[in-house]
């Protein structure tokens, strides 16, 4: 399960900010994961729970946006959304699609007191 690690590294992240701002704890974490990531908002929640146990960010609020995909179509020459990595373009059905949004998973904001 590649979330286990995706969410360590989220901790780590979170971490670092916390002893950087000198943080008591941490109230919110915001992470923008992309449809087209193939990351599982739920079974990174459920990662996050588990690896910030007896961490500063113990009991923090994890708050997840959604962001659409989108890629570069070459034979419309447009930028379409995509619903899949791998999908085809809505528009022409052709499967020369670069994906150019939606494709990561990043931490928006983190909340500390
Ligand atoms: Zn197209």
């Amino acid at each position: 399960m590649h979330e286990m690690s995706l969410a360590e590294g989220v901790l780590q992240l979170v971490e670092d900010t916390a002893r950087r701002e000198g943080a008591k704890r941490v109230k919110l974490v915001v992470l923008e994961i992309g449809r087209l990531s193939s990351v599982q908002p739920e079974a990174l929640t459920f990662c996050f729970d588990v690896v910030t146990r007896n961490s500063v960010a113990e009991g923090a609020a994890l708050e997840i946006v959604d962001v659409p995909g989108a890629g570069w179509c070459m034979q419309c020459a447009a930028t379409v959304p995509m619903a899949e990595l791998y999908g085809s373009c809505p528009t022409c059905g052709s499967h020369q699609v670069q994906p150019t949004g939606g494709t990561e998973m990043r931490v928006r904001e983190i909340e500390i007191e």
